[in-house]
């Protein structure tokens, strides 16, 4: 899981700590957008056709509050442990940008929906908290389309005003990270919480989940902080990780030569491997915030947040605590289950139609997630579905198909879906358990390899493979393992 850090920003931490905050953008997965009716799938559609007169800020057009969003945005702070406030509003953030056309973003400034939260990991045995400073509610900017490269040959950008008004949470963390691996531990887990809960489909690549980061240097005896520069334009947990890592080694560089480290917005420029600078930072004053007046202030009162409250979804790491608490999971089995919400469901489903919990869990992380991995699909999405493996590790735990059987079903059928039972009866895979037709075999097979049969005989156990792989062969590999072995100790037993 771990990458392991450049020597050059491992001696870099040798003198300076790094001091990392972190700020997530997350669309919220609401059916309409933040202020209007607009749809708010704005990748389904044709450009500007989820539009109207409030998201294309039109004169004389009035707001009105998405009350899902409301909702999914205090689910969101109570996952991350923030408090509420009962009283919470909206300000305009006033700065020109051609995807912004009412030359201004509903946002929040002082009063924001939630604050004072935190998010616990365990990252190589250390417990990390990180503080979360807030957790706010706004609106996402359109889209800018620039014909042709955008640094060399393009002469013109289009709009594409489909993401206006799209709601957007911003969950603003403390600087109280201390290297690029937390701080990618740090996303991983804020992303699977808001996956989780529903709230976010955790897209990266897509930018439907975007992260910044601050990230600024102090001598490891300083009391100060340095000075901070902000990273924009990271797409994956991979480019956050490395963006930082880069920062880190420049920083330092600076610093030992004497040199000054500006206030600055710099984006990381995956094709080059380095950040570059973009513009020198703005600071709140800028943006000339004020109250919305377009919009009511909000009272969220206490039963309003305790009805969400004791409706969340348990999180993923209570539900991992759970699985090794109740299912007698290990550590490892209980976190790799529980990453993706699709597969923890899946694995209880299993459990709960009977099989054993190792038998599951072992099913899920393994070949599981080999094919899932291989072909882009998690079960649940796959054609043969839980329902497909319950019935396939049902077969097994019966005894009407051995181990070798159940895997090379599942591969088949993974991604085109069938019965698994009628599989077996048709190609007659069930597994041969009838003892004398077994034995006539293993008799066979002794007498076929005197060689095996002599050196177990004379105490070498692994031996005893050579003899049970020349029954399974003889099976066409439908021999229940463990009768094979015990009759083949038994016949050897005998001379
Ligand atoms: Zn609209």
């Amino acid at each position: 899981m771990t990458e392991a850090l450049a020597p050059a920003v491992t001696s870099a931490l040798d003198r300076y700590e790094a001091v990392i905050g972190l700020e997530v953008h997350a669309q919220l997965l609401t059916k309409s957008k933040m202020f209007c009716g607009c749809s708010a799938a704005y990748t389904d559609a044709a450009p500007n056709d989820n539009t109207c007169p409030v998201c294309l800020g039109l004169p004389g057009v009035l707001p009105v509050i998405n009350r899902q969003a409301i909702e999914y945005t205090v689910l969101t702070a109570l996952a991350l442990n923030c408090d509420i406030p009962e009283f919470t509003k909206f300000d305009r953030k006033n700065y020109f940008y051609p995807d912004l056309p009412k030359g201004y973003q509903i946002s929040q400034y002082d009063m924001p929906l939630s604050r004072y939260g935190s998010l616990e990991f365990v990252l190589d045995g250390d417990t990390v908290r990180c503080g979360i400073t807030r957790v706010h509610l706004e609106e996402d900017t359109g889209t800018m389309h620039h014909a042709g490269d955008v640094l060399q040959s393009a002469t013109q950008s289009l709009v594409d005003f489909n993401r206006s008004g799209v709601p957007l949470m911003e969950i603003v963390g403390e600087p109280d990270l201390r290297s690029p691996e937390q701080a990618r531990e740090y996303l991983i887990r804020l992303r699977q919480i808001l996956v989780y809960i529903g709230v976010n489909d955790g897209n990266l690549e897509q930018g439907s989940f975007r992260c910044d980061a601050n990230i600024s240097l102090r001598a490891r005896d300083a009391a100060d902080l340095g000075t901070k520069v902000e990273v924009k334009n990271m797409n994956s947990f991979r480019a956050v990780h490395h963006a930082l890592t880069y920062e880190i080694e420049r920083q330092a560089a600076a610093l030992d030569a004497g040199e000054v480290i500006r206030q600055e917005t710099r984006g990381w420029v995956e094709t080059r491997a380095r950040t570059v600078s973009q513009r020198s930072k703005e600071y709140a004053h800028d943006y000339r915030y004020f109250p919305e007046p377009d919009l009511p202030p909000l009272r969220l009162d206490k039963q309003y947040v305790d009805r969400i409250r004791s409706a969340m979804h348990e999180l993923p790491a209570a539900r991992a605590q759970r699985f090794m608490r109740e299912l007698g999971l290990s550590d490892y089995d209980a976190g790799v289950l529980t990453a993706e919400r699709s597969d923890a469901d899946a694995f209880e489903q299993l459990v709960s139609s009977g099989i054993p919990a190792k038998t599951a869990a072992n099913w899920m992380t393994q070949d599981v997630a080999a094919l899932a991995n291989e072909h882009k699909v998690s079960l649940s999405q796959s054609a043969f579905g839980v329902e497909g493996l319950t019935r396939l590790l049902i077969l097994l735990g019966d005894g009407t198909i051995n181990g070798p059987t159940a895997k090379e079903l599942l591969t088949e059928l993974y991604v085109s879906g069938g019965d698994a039972a009628a599989l077996v009866r048709e190609r007659g895979l069930a597994q041969v358990s009838d003892e004398s037709e077994l034995a006539a075999l293993v008799e066979k097979a002794v007498a076929d390899n005197p060689g095996a049969a002599a050196d177990f005989r004379g105490g070498k156990e692994q031996a005893l493979g050579r003899l049970v792989g020349a029954v399974m062969k003889a099976t066409g590999g439908k021999a229940k393992p463990d009768v094979v072995n015990r009759l083949l100790r038994e016949r050897l037993a005998r001379p």
